[in-house]
């Protein structure tokens, strides 16, 4: 597996919007040394449903007015929405107001890859929206794979037993002009991403096998020349509403890979991000620097033109391999606190990828961490 640390912030895009946000902060007398970064499933929410008293929590980190007291994002490998969808989407679940710049997805680097790809040919799969992700990343050529998959008849010899069968001839139906902007039959895909998790994976694993295998061009010659294929998060499992682990896209990559390099000559080539990928962490690091910078505008800082220095930045996750194991490898600041309310559920610490913390829930996290980093200048 290879990863290419290519994800920058722009502080020319987000200061605007956060000036505006964070305009009515409260004076403060102390400004904190640490950030914090929550996983979402399994944490903040099982499924669509606050879990771990995490409403309560996330409030203790904003002032009475609702402008935000503490740099915090969310960091979760999940998507398949814009980021920009998804804040207003925790914002009403939670009751705290989140901003796109807080909330950074599994595909959130892919956005580093639009110049490379800005005029070819790409498609999106995974739930959701996925081409409507990367459009608004900047990519201007790009397919959902239900769209892609839609123009070449008999691509999928099961779809006459799916009940979606119907949804896809009406994308099909609907989607003329797309079909003569991008003439799929001569043009090649160059590049296939993974936006979030997969929903039909048998058509998916068929029709990324023609793509990859095809240099492009399904049902074509079969060449070497793989197009690039890119997997947001490599996430083995994940916790859902269902009480058990689901499997997740990392399982997903497994099965495509498998099936792949048992048809094919060369061996599958592809790139993984999401946690537990150090750079992921590094650049969450750089955006909550950027979202500090903004709340203490106001003040005078030494440091805040080149990015606040984080004494502690706290990773809340539930996944060992995922959430703790990333905040390890990416080393200081990082503090992990494992939650048992999701992945992990085992009275001690984790074997393998041990915490720094564990704790039952996000909201005895967060207490542990307002009372050890503030309890000097703030009265909880
Ligand atoms: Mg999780």
């Amino acid at each position: 597996m290879r990863f290419r640390p290519i994800f920058r912030v722009s502080r020319s895009n987000i200061g605007t919007e956060l000036r505006r946000s964070f305009s009515q902060i409260h004076p403060t007398p102390q400004r904190p040394s640490f950030g914090i970064a929550f996983d979402i499933d399994g944490v903040i929410l099982r499924g669509q449903t606050p879990i771990g008293g995490s409403p309560q929590a996330l409030k203790r980190l904003y002032h009475d007015n609702g402008t935000l007291r503490i740099p915090f994002l969310f960091l979760t490998n999940g998507g398949g929405i814009p980021e920009s969808k998804r804040a207003v989407e925790l914002s009403s679940l939670l009751g705290v107001q989140i901003l796109p710049l807080q909330v950074v997805q599994g595909a959130s680097p892919f956005k580093g890859l639009a110049n490379r790809f800005e005029n070819e040919l790409v498609i999106a799969i995974g739930k959701g929206e996925p081409a409507a992700v990367m459009s608004e990343y900047g990519f201007k050529k790009v397919l959902s794979i239900d769209e892609y998959a839609s123009y070449f008849e008999d691509i999928d010899p099961l779809s006459q037993f799916k009940c979606w069968v119907t949804r896809q001839a009406n994308e099909k139906n609907t989607s003329r002009e797309a079909q003569l902007r991008y003439n799929v039959y001569s043009e090649r895909v160059k590049g296939a991403f993974v936006v979030s998790d997969p929903i039909d994976w048998g058509r998916d694993i068929q029709v990324l096998c023609d793509v990859l295998r095809c240099e492009g061009l399904p049902g074509k010659d079969i060449g070497h020349q793989q197009p690039p294929l890119y997997f947001a998060a490599d996430d083995l499992e994940y916790q859902a509403a269902f009480p058990s682990e689901r499997l997740g896209m990392g399982a997903f990559r497994i099965a495509l890979e498998s099936i792949f390099n048992s048809i094919h000559s060369s061996p599958l080539k592809f790139t993984s991000f999401g946690k537990p990928n150090p750079s992921v962490f590094k650049n969450a690091e750089a955006i909550l620097s950027q979202i500090f910078s903004n709340v203490y505008q106001d003040q005078e800082t030494e440091d805040g033109v080149k990015g606040h220095q984080f004494d502690t930045i706290y990773m809340i996750g539930d996944n060992p391999a995922v959430d703790i194991n990333g905040a390890s490898k990416a080393g200081h600041p990082w503090f992990s606190i494992l939650t048992r309310t999701g992945v992990f559920r085992g009275k001690d610490n984790h074997a393998k990828h041990p915490a720094d913390l564990v704790v039952d829930t996000v909201e005895e996290a967060i207490d542990y961490i307002l009372k050890k980093e503030l309890s000097s200048h703030y009265s909880y």
